[in-house]
This record gives C-alpha cells, structure tokens and sequence, in this order.
C-alpha cells in the first residue's frame, strides 16, 4: 500500500495523577480523581466512589511487556510526554492523532454539578496547555460537564474559544442526566454545530462500571458491551430528533468498532417507514441519511466496517491506534495497516481517508482541509 497519512483518531494521553488532587479547591478536593494501588488492585477512585478497579495479579500489568493479547510488546514511551509520544508515532507509522485523557474518562462518574464542571475545567486547562505549540500533530480533546447542561454550552463555548475543535459527551448518559433523545440537548447541539465543534463520545464513558460481567465470559461480554453503549447513542440522538434539528452538528463514537453503523442505520430506515403511524418526532431526512451526513465511528480492527461502507459512506469510517492502551494496535500499527484492506476492493483514495484523511478533516487538524 501506497504511505497515506495516518490520523489516529483514538488516543490517550495519562494526566499527572496529583492534578485534581492538586488543582480542585479544598472543599472540592475529596472528590478528586486519581489512582490508588489498594491490595491487588490498581484504581481509579473519587472520594468514597471506585470508578475503574483492575486486578494486578493476572499475568499483565500497565508496564510489562505483553498486550491483552499476549503478544510480544513494549513499554510506550509517551504515556504522558510529548517527546516519547512523537518516537512512539514514528516507529508505528502515525502522523497526527486526537488525544483523549485516562483520568478524565470518569469526569461523568462525579455526580455534584460543580465539582464535574471544576474537574472538566481543569482536565482542559491543563490539556491545553500540554499540548500548546503541538496543535499540528495533536488535536486537543475537552471534556465536557453534563450533570448540568447550562454548565455543558458555558463551557462548550470556553473551550471553543481556545481553539478546541473537540469534545467529550457520555457514551452513556448516567443516571439522572438528560438522556440523548430529549430535546434539551438541542442547545448544546446546535451550539457545537455553529462552532465547529465535533461531540466525542469513548468507548466505556458515562458506565456506572465496565466491569459489570463477573461470570462466565465477562471479559467478552463486558468490552463488547460497550460497543452497544456506541449504538444506543447513535439510536437516541438520531430517532429521537437532536441531530435532524441540529444538521451542522457532528459526533464521533470512538472505539466502539464501526461496522454496527451500518446495520443501524438500515434498521432505523426499516422502521421508521415500517412503523410511520407510531412514529415522532417525525424527522426531516431519513434515519440512514442523518447517520451519513452527521455519525463517524473509530476502528482498530474492525474490517467489516470497510465492508459495509456503502452503506455508512466512507466519511464515517475512522481508523484509530487507541494508543497507549493494551487493546489498540501499538506496538504493531504497522502490521495493521498493511493488512487492513486485504481482499477489500477500495481505491487508494478511501483508504487514505479511512486512514487519516476522515479524521484529519473531521477534527480540523491544521492544513487537512
Ligand atoms: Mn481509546
């Protein structure tokens, strides 16, 4: 295959783990994010309130040398430098990425209003700052408030202003938070749509926990599950109306796979005809065609979406590393792409937008217009 431009539109980037410890003001600091190592587990904790728990003693830990896969691995060297960061890209072949954070993935478990909107503002600062004089390889992520949604648009519009092209909603809405199909989204949506603001919603955001299956295959059950997580989102926001009002709004589901996308919007097409009589909101465009003009989904693996893209388009299709992390494709990025569009008839051209160019134009990366 030709060298296009690689744009990975999964990436994480790990907070200092003192920085809500630090940063929050003192009536807010027992609700800090950060992690503990307790027993045999490593976890992700707020207060009282465990949001990840991970048991150390099962052959793998963050820092040896085998992915989730038991293939031969290596340590990343940016985890939470720039320059290990940038190595790391060059040897797996990656040119840009989005960045995503790893504390700030459970800002949506906090359930006092304002120490979620002090937590996200935070995380944004500090992102910002991280990542200044970088903004040509790295495209910033914010994260945004939803317990409150005046709250969500005040800071929306915060970070728009520093020049975020980016932003983090729930893959889940949480218990009592507005869910995804009400139309008091529509402020926010519209709002994002007239900024250029595309809403990102990660694999495993907004759950209570992503570890709910303990019995017999809960390993597969539990992070396939969040793949649905993804279609539900896609389901509310779509048939419920917030993107049929709001058509300059775009979102991204990011590591949930993508080729559901397509079995979704066909599905939605079939009954929202199939059913007309029961049927509201009643929607300006076809179900299929919101999906088209206004969903993309990120990928490490998932073939089948390059299968199907006749159906989504191509613009939906995002390939992603997920680097650093133990389920995405570093360190074998390489091997990936030279095998992701075997036997798949596709010109040159959509593979370079499934491998970058989508992801580059959808985040507005510098010059990828
Ligand atoms: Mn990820």
């Amino acid at each position: 295959m030709t060298k296009h431009f690689v744009f990975s539109a999964d990436g994480h980037i790990v907070e200092p783990n003192d920085l809500f410890l630090e940063r929050l003001p003192a009536s807010m600091k027992s609700q800090a994010i950060h992690t503990v190592r307790r027993d045999d587990f490593h976890m992700t904790v707020a207060g009282d309130k465990v949001l990840l728990r991970r048991r150390l003693n099962v052959g793998w830990t963050p820092d040896n040398a085998t992915t989730l896969r038991g293939e031969a691995s290596r340590k990343p060297l940016g985890n939470n430098n720039i320059e290990g960061r940038l190595k790391d890209m060059a040897d797996e072949g990656v040119d840009a990425e989005i960045v995503f954070p790893s504390l700030g993935l459970w800002t949506f478990g906090l359930e006092d209003p304002e120490v979620e909107l002090a937590t996200c503002q935070i995380y944004n600062d500090w992102n910002n700052g991280f990542f200044a004089g970088h903004t040509h390889v790295f495209v910033r992520c914010a994260v945004l408030p939803v317990r409150r949604l005046d709250n969500a648009l005040s800071e929306l519009k915060r970070v728009a202003k520093m020049g975020f092209t980016a932003a983090m909603l729930p893959s889940v809405t949480p218990a009592g938070v507005t869910p995804y199909n009400d139309a008091a989204w529509d402020e926010l949506f519209h709002a994002a749509g007239e900024l250029g603001v595309v809403f990102v919603l990660h694999t495993g955001t907004g759950n209570e926990t992503v570890t709910s299956q303990k019995g017999a295959g809960g390993a597969v059950m539990n992070y396939t599950m969040q793949m649905c997580d993804g279609q539900m989102a896609v389901l509310a926001l779509t048939a419920g109306g917030v993107l049929d009002r709001n058509p300059k709004a775009r979102i991204a589901i990011i590591e949930s796979g993508a080729s559901w996308l397509a079995a979704l919007a066909e599905r939605m097409d079939e009954v929202y005809t199939a059913h007309a009589i029961f049927v509201k909101p009643k929607l300006t465009r076809m179900p299929g065609q919101i999906v088209r003009d206004q969903v993309a989904a990120s990928f490490q693996y998932d073939r089948a979406c390059i299968m199907s893209r006749s159906v989504t388009g191509t613009k939906a299709l995002l390939w992603g590393s997920d680097y650093p992390h133990a389920e995405g494709t570093f360190p074998h990025t390489p091997d990936v792409l030279a095998h992701l569009f075997d036997g798949i008839d596709i010109s040159e051209q959509e593979k370079a937008d499934i491998i970058g160019g989508n992801a580059a134009r959808l985040f507005r990366l510098p010059g990828a217009a």
